[in-house]
């Protein structure tokens, strides 16, 4: 079947960054499945999208709900049969929750970042493999990069937000451990870093907006052939892990 239109997923896409990353794939003429755990959210933010001419459907998605990620793979099957482009962009922080433990601040934060993204990416590379031009884009955190954090004039130096850094690491070493094993497949899978950026995770501050946040992703999204895999990277350039 000829492919006419890219298709592409976003995870935790009915706000903040995922939207934005959604809105620019959109814009770029790419077909666009919102994930967000409640449909009528994600209705709300895929409307202005549509209405400005984007393809964009909302997708029921709770990465810890293995249930939700199956019936949204088998969906995506029935109606595509591939997939072209994977945002894992949906992600937790509770480093600041004063009411949960810290082993429970662990425990929910990798379910989310660490154990859902695996538990997406798992369910999403058969129907990555039927595409042409598969990539996978993960969402992270230059605040979990172990040779920024080992540099006492980086400008997060002072940030300790440890089971957030600590899931974002792992996710960055999945990232690598995706790309290798791939590599061969054709799909490639890199780690962004959108940076400081105003969204209900950072309680609205951080100098970055949104859509400025989006375009490391979007950019990692459509990447060329002879494009990268297995690299760290925010819009300055490469990052070390
Ligand atoms: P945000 O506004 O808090 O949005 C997070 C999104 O993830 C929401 O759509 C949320 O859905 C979704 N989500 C949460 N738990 C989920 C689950 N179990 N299953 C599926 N979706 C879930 O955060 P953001 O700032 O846009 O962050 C997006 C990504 O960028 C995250 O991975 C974050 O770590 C990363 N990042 C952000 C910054 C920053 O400064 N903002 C910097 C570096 C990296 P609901 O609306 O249903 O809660």
């Amino acid at each position: 079947m000829e492919q006419t239109k890219k298709l592409a997923l976003v995870s935790g896409a009915n706000r903040g960054i995922g939207l934005a990353i959604a809105g620019g794939l959109a814009r770029r003429g790419v077909e666009v499945l919102l994930g967000c755990r409640d449909l009528g959210r994600g209705e709300l933010a895929s409307a202005p999208l549509r209405a400005a001419g984007g393809r964009v459907q909302p997708v029921q998605l709770d990465l810890t709900d293995e249930g939700s990620v199956d019936i949204l793979a088998e969906r995506i099957e029935r109606d595509y049969g591939r997939l072209d482009i994977l945002i894992n962009n949906a992600g937790i922080v509770l480093d600041g929750n004063p009411e949960l433990s810290v082993v429970e601040r662990m425990r929910r934060t990798l379910a989310v970042n660490v154990l859902g993204t695996l538990r997406l990416t798992e369910a999403m590379i058969p129907l990555l493999l039927g595409s042409s031009c598969a990539r996978i884009v993960n969402v992270s955190s230059e605040l979990a990069s172990f040779g920024l954090r080992s540099e006492p004039d980086w400008p997060y130096a002072g940030i300790d937000l440890p089971t957030y850094q600590a899931s974002k690491a792992a996710v960055n070493s999945l990232t690598l451990s995706y790309a290798g094993q791939l590599q061969d497949r054709g799909i490639k899978v890199n780690a962004v870093c959108p940076g400081y950026t105003a969204t209900e995770a950072t309680h609205f501050e951080g100098p970055r907006t949104p859509s400025q946040a989006a375009g490391i992703a979007i950019n990692f999204a459509l990447l060329d052939a002879d494009g990268p895999t297995g690299v760290f990277v925010n819009d300055e350039g490469e990052l070390p892990w």
